[in-house]
């Protein structure tokens, strides 16, 4: 009987052990964009797939500054990671540093699925031709059987919510969300994800403001809010 007793206090104790433990309940991946050097080598745009795309092209700069891109996701993605460890956050970061070649896609969808994440966020600032183009847009992965179908809708509503919160940090134009069926990082990923382009670092204005201390600031206090709303917890710590 009290081997039985403690037998079901056991399992009691394994479920909520197991329920408090659930899969990503509270670990975000940061995914900084590129790195120091492109990486031409391909990889498959998502699982068993036979269209292959290039791992890395390397990213835009500004054109002002010079910034390469691969810096200022870096700089953005740490602040957001230490804005996040202090609301209690555990964070995984795809890089910490920008040196070497580009690890790619698949590579950084992996370490979201190895974590767990709650989300993977992909951190990045666009380029054009055009220069006047600018403003801030999130991306997140179409819907494709067998590859997104787990994570569409939880990506899709987090894109919307990161996106509110950004554009209201950066105050830059509203360039709304765009669904992406070619991203070898969304195809791959078994997590919720969305990849937020900050600004245009190739329009001269956006490229100066991104460029400062103040700016990367507001980018991370978005994200960082962004983030702490889709998993439901209070945005204050945030700043
Ligand atoms: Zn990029």
């Amino acid at each position: 009987m009290i081997v039985r007793a403690i037998g079901l206090a056991m399992f009691l104790a394994l479920l909520t052990a197991s329920a408090k433990a659930a899969p990503g309940a509270s670990v975000v991946v940061l995914d900084p964009g590129h790195d120091q050097y492109a990486n031409l080598a391909t990889e498959p745009i998502g699982p068993g797939s036979s269209t292959r795309k290039i791992k890395d092209g390397g990213g835009t700069r500004g054109v002002v500054t010079g910034l390469p891109e691969a810096d200022l996701n870096l700089r953005v993605a740490l602040r957001v990671r230490r804005l996040l460890r202090k609301a209690g956050i555990r964070v995984v970061m795809t890089r910490t540093a920008t040196e070497g070649k580009s690890i790619g896609n698949v590579a950084r969808a992996r370490i979201a699925n190895g974590a767990g994440a709650a989300l993977f966020l992909r951190i990045h600032a666009d380029g054009s031709t055009d220069h006047g183009a600018r403003g801030t847009h999130t991306l997140y992965p179409a819907l494709h059987r067998g590859w997104t179908d787990d994570v569409y809708a939880a990506s899709k509503r987090a894109a919307a919510i990161v996106q509110a919160e950004e554009v209201r940090a950066l105050g830059f134009p509203d360039r709304g969300l765009q669904e992406r069926s070619d991203y070898t990082g969304f195809n791959w990923s078994n997590v919720p994800v969305i990849l937020v382009e900050v600004g245009y670092m190739t329009n001269p204005t956006e490229d100066r403001l991104l460029a400062t201390a103040a700016y990367q600031r507001r980018a991370a206090v978005g994200l960082c809010r962004g983030t702490l709303r889709v998993l439901g917890r209070a945005v204050a710590v945030c700043g």
